[in-house]
């Protein structure tokens, strides 16, 4: 199987060696940016590495070498720090990267599409909401993902998981609608091992903080996380790197995983994340968790909020 990754950059190296060291796929990774040399220098790199991890063969390419790819992941284009979108008081966030990312996808989309009319299109690139919606439009056709809050939803598990004392792996929460500002918590859905969490921070004693501050300090730390980590690294790419090879392999394996990311919802009218069925051919199914009524209106509002986007997108 051959999958294509577009943009060297953070991350699009930092998926590259996620997908080499999670290995449980074996296929080809056609890498391709604007700039030659770095998508060669990647390449050259890894690929001693790579061989200890034998099942993923490397090569650096250009357009005509995603022939056939089964999926084409996304990452080109201007991160948070380039793009000028890192104040936390700014509510607008990613969103702020449309205008210049849509004139990349409109350069690149159309001539993945021109080679590799099957592949599933997976974007990572910020805002990856409303730039689904654009891939969509320019594709023609409907196989295209958004990474989503699948990061922000593992985010979301760890600070409750470490508040808790249990692992990770055991909490089953999600962030859904935007990867963005207006993401929403589904505090009232979240359970360990089908205890609600509500219950568990309950029990477990806040050390000195009541629910509501705890919930609002995670909610804060997840909302901001890009932005705490680019204040120390510069970019954030190592968790979406993560991510990005996670749901690479969930597509390769034809899984029917059931994770948080983002497809198109008629309902919304617009690309959002919520828990969805995914294999081969992408997302077959969404479901919709049982919400309060305040995270239900909060994912109303997410919604409306990347309608406009897309609205002012493509009057621009
Ligand atoms: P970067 O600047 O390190 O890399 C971007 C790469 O895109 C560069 O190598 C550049 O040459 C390439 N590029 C630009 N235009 C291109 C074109 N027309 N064709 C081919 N390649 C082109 O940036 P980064 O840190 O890797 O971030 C990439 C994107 O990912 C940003 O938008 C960033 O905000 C986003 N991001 C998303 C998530 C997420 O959760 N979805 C997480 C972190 C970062």
């Amino acid at each position: 199987m051959k999958v294509g990754i577009i943009g060297a950059g953070g991350v699009g190296a930092a998926s590259l060696v996620s997908l080499v060291a999670r290995g449980t796929t074996a296929c080809q990774v056609i890498v391709l940016d604007k700039n030659q040399a770095l998508a060669k220098g990647i390449v050259a790199d890894l690929q001693y590495g790579a061989t200890l991890s034998p099942s993923v063969q490397l090569r650096a390419g250009d357009y005509a070498d995603l022939e056939g790819a089964t999926l084409v992941i996304i990452t080109a284009g201007v991160n948070e720090k380039t793009g000028g979108a890192t104040n936390r008081a700014d509510p607008a966030g990613r969103l702020r990267l449309l205008e210049t990312n849509a004139g990349i996808y409109r350069e690149i989309v159309p001539r993945v599409v021109a080679v590799a009319p099957e592949a599933l299109l997976l974007v990572a690139t910020d805002p990856p909401d409303p730039l689904a919606d654009l891939t969509r439009q320019l594709a023609g056709h409907p196989h295209v993902l958004s990474s989503g809050t699948f990061l922000d939803s593992q985010r979301f598990r760890l600070h409750v998981a470490r508040h808790l004392n249990v692992n990770p792996k055991q909490v089953e929460a999600q962030v859904v609608g935007e990867h963005g500002t207006s993401q929403v918590f589904l505090w009232s859905s979240a359970r360990v091992a089908g205890t609600p969490v509500a219950a568990l921070l309950e029990q477990s004693g806040q050390k000195g903080q009541s629910v509501e501050e705890f919930r609002k300090e995670v909610e804060q730390d997840v909302r901001y996380a890009n932005i705490t980590i680019i204040e120390g690294t510069g970019a954030s790419r190592l968790g979406i790197g993560m991510v990005t090879a996670r749901i690479t392999e969930a597509i390769l394996r034809d899984e029917q995983a059931v994770v948080p990311i983002g497809s198109y919802n008629a309902k919304y009218g617009v690309t959002l994340s919520l828990p969805s069925v995914l294999g081969r051919r992408g997302v077959s199914r969404v479901f919709e968790p049982e919400m309060s009524e305040g995270e239900r209106a909060a994912l109303e509002r997410s919604a409306s909020v990347l309608r406009s986007a897309v609205e002012k997108m493509g009057k621009a």
